[in-house]
């Protein structure tokens, strides 16, 4: 398998080659030559299998510069029952008729960016041992991301995370969970400043390219390949549990942000696993939703960009989306680069309303939208605590709105839920009056000792720290 860029650069990479890179050279994003299709013989082989071997079978169709044996290996010993909690790893319960939630967020930081970050973890080191090198990555965060990234990379060899993230701006949970870990490879540096003067500071530091280069920055953030990748097998493994045999159709419905997730259910469904509707669930922040429903993708200013209570989906825009409109364009990278480069870096937005391709969206492509308010998440998760004396969290209480208003008779909707509420436990009080449980482990963390050093919003200084600790 190759791997080409959206923007149409004439070389192709191996897996390996793109692994440890983000963008393309030419500004594009990495997709696979073509999708392997999985026909009803592969689907009825690979029904049986647990999550891990499921996990070998797909990735196996996509890498081919990693000996079987050990990724086999490495599926094997990032998919255990320890880290996730079960042995099914994404259990799937039926919430009400036909509506299923599949948990996704039972992994070390109890949201679902650890599905895919935790393999991450164990490729990245296999990798760099393999070479030699190491890497040091840099990243920032206001919660999630960061936090699954330092799980993924504590104690591994030859790895080293910088974590930017802004100072006294996290929830005390997820400030406890980054800060307490004691490992000498996790670096979390408190920045003076909010959110996107960390995302400055990443980009300052990035684009000098000698410090670059000297020091192996790298970063792990959602449009890296393997983490899309890692995401696949999720769908099909809650395709097998909602369905008894492979000639049923289901239907998924993903709380949406950067379009890392949904991307993942999209290739899914072009490898043939037979996905009906892909439903994309929006918070206020909907740039997704109104693309999905008029044809217009329009970046948001950062005044635009609205603070909600699914913080993980406020975004200005869709980091991976353009790996959809490449396959939506009928993979024309000269198409791609005019609407990505041309008219959404002159315009802030491209129109796609009068193009035949659009009406494609829904039709061929199986896309659907909805989008949620506050409000909404709040008479959702109230809901769902009193009929089914279940508590989910704001993003998933977004994609079990959306979900209910994309159902079709006798096709299963699988609702993906991407976090635990212990993580969103504000918002949770005031839906409920109450907290949510926290699971064992977490108890006391607040009070734990926190390796965390304050700096100030500036890159020079963050440079100083990486090279001091470096050596
Ligand atoms: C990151 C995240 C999302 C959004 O996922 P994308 O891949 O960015 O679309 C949704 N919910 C939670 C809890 C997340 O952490």
């Amino acid at each position: 398998m190759r791997y080409l860029s959206t923007r149409g650069q004439p070389e192709r990479r191996r897996f390996c080659e793109i692994l440890l890179e983000g963008l393309a050279p030419d500004g594009g994003l990495y997709l696979p030559e073509r999708y392997p299709q999985v026909d009803a013989a592969t689907l009825a082989k690979w029904r049986g299998l647990s999550y891990p071997e499921l996990a070998f079978e797909l990735l196996s169709l996509y890498i081919d510069d990693i000996p079987a044996a050990d990724l086999k290996a490495i599926c094997a010993k990032t998919y255990t029952a320890e880290i996730f909690g079960t042995a099914e790893i994404v259990p799937l319960r039926e919430l009400e008729d036909g509506v299923y939630l599949e948990a996704l967020s039972n992994g070390p930081t109890l949201a679902f960016k650890d599905m895919a970050m935790q393999l991450l973890g164990n490729l990245f080191e296999y990798e760099l041992g393999r070479r030699g090198e190491e890497l040091n990555i840099l990243g920032a965060t206001s919660g999630d991301t960061g936090s699954a990234a330092e799980y993924a990379m504590r104690g591994k060899k030859g790895v080293r995370v910088f974590m930017t993230s802004p100072d006294g701006r996290m929830s005390p949970f997820q400030q406890a969970q980054m800060f307490s870990l004691q490992d000498p490879n996790i670096h979390n540096l408190a920045v003076t400043g909010v959110f996107d003067d960390c995302q400055d500071i990443v980009k300052a530091v990035s684009s000098d390219l000698d410090f670059k280069r000297k020091y192996r920055i790298g970063t792990v953030n959602s449009i890296n390949w393997a983490r899309l990748l890692a995401q696949v097998v999720y769908y099909f493994a809650g395709y097998f549990q909602a369905t008894g045999s492979n000639d049923k159709q289901v239907s998924f419905t993903v709380p949406s942000g950067n379009f890392g997730n949904v991307c993942a259910g999209h290739v899914a469904r072009s490898m043939g696993l037979p996905i009906r509707t892909l439903v994309v669930a929006t918070n206020e922040n909907d740039v997704l939703d109104e693309f999905f429903r008029t044809g217009v993708y329009r970046v948001r200013s950062a005044a635009d960009t609205h603070e909600t209570s699914s913080p993980s989906m406020d975004i200005s825009k869709a980091s991976n989306f353009e790996r959809f409109v490449f396959d939506l364009v009928g993979r024309d990278a000269a198409k791609t680069r005019a609407l990505f480069e041309g008219e959404l870096g002159s315009n802030g937005r491209f129109d796609l309303s009068a193009d035949p391709v659009f009406a494609q969206a829904a039709g061929r492509f199986g896309f659907a939208s909805s989008r949620s308010t506050h409000a909404d998440r709040l008479a959702t998760i109230r809901d769902t605590d009193k009929r089914f004396a279940t508590l989910i969290d704001t993003h998933t209480a977004d994609g079990l709105k959306a979900a209910r208003e994309h159902l079709a008779p006798g096709v299963p909707m699988i609702v993906l839920e991407t976090a635990l509420p212990i993580k969103f436990a504000e918002t949770i009080v005031e839906a409920l009056g109450h907290a949510p449980d926290r699971p064992a482990r977490f108890e006391g963390i607040e009070a734990l000792p926190r390796r965390v050093v304050q700096l100030p919003a500036n890159a020079e200084a963050v440079k100083a720290y990486i090279a001091q600790h470096c050596a």
